[in-house]
């Protein structure tokens, strides 16, 4: 797999500090998994932030414990293990989230060659998969705070590039984009978002309101 899209810094540091909202946590866990690179950034972060604990005054911190934050968001069988050592079953995080695969996604169709199945999380902020069929068009929207959309099948480009499988967009509140999915075969993505995100136009008053996009 070759990943040219990543978590930019801030997001990888939020996310080894657990700091990450669960539904952008869930997205970045799953491309983490994929990717060797930011696998060894949030390695490198957790090393420091366990230092940096070691290094703070013993009064007061009976309780604080140098561990790897993001130790908690495995399995217990991937737990403690060499995380920027060899590979990591991709499948993990996102068998957490999808026990029964793609092949098991009931999807719902928003029309316009668009599907979308929504996923249980905690907290504030969307998570769900995306289906765009080959050629269609996301309608161009903005976005409350952070999205996450990481590729697992197919690919899309827009003004900020073009994402593979494995490859995540990392886009803030500034970022007004009209995803495109290319031609061949069907794109999904699993998507989060820290706040719905805002369609604009006629997509927005036919689909938004009834299906929390
Ligand atoms: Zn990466």
């Amino acid at each position: 797999m070759s990943i040219t899209h990543h978590l930019d810094d801030a997001t990888l540091m939020s996310f080894a500090a657990g700091a990450l909202p669960s539904a952008l946590s869930a997205v970045a866990a799953a491309h983490v998994a994929m990717c060797t690179r930011c696998r060894g950034e949030v390695a490198a972060l957790e090393r420091v932030g366990a230092a940096l604990l070691t290094q703070l005054p013993a009064v007061g911190m009976e309780r604080a414990e140098p561990e790897t934050p993001s130790d908690q968001r495995l399995p217990p069988s991937q737990q403690r293990r060499d995380r920027s050592a060899g590979p990591m079953p991709s499948a993990t995080p996102l068998a957490r989230l999808l026990p029964g695969g793609l092949a098991a996604v009931r999807w719902r169709r928003l029309g316009f060659g668009i599907w979308h199945h929504r996923l249980p999380v905690a907290g504030s902020g969307t998570l769900g998969l995306l289906k765009v069929a080959p050629g269609r068009i996301v309608p161009e929207h903005g976005h409350g705070g952070a999205e996450l959309t990481l590729v697992l099948g197919g690919s899309f480009h827009d003004t900020t590039g073009r994402y593979r499988t494995g490859d995540v967009a990392d886009l803030d509140e500034t970022v007004e984009h009209e995803p495109v999915a290319d031609l061949g075969l069907d794109c999904v993505c699993l998507v989060a978002s820290e706040t719905p995100a805002r369609f604009r136009g006629l997509f927005a008053r036919l689909v938004q309101p009834w299906h929390g996009l």
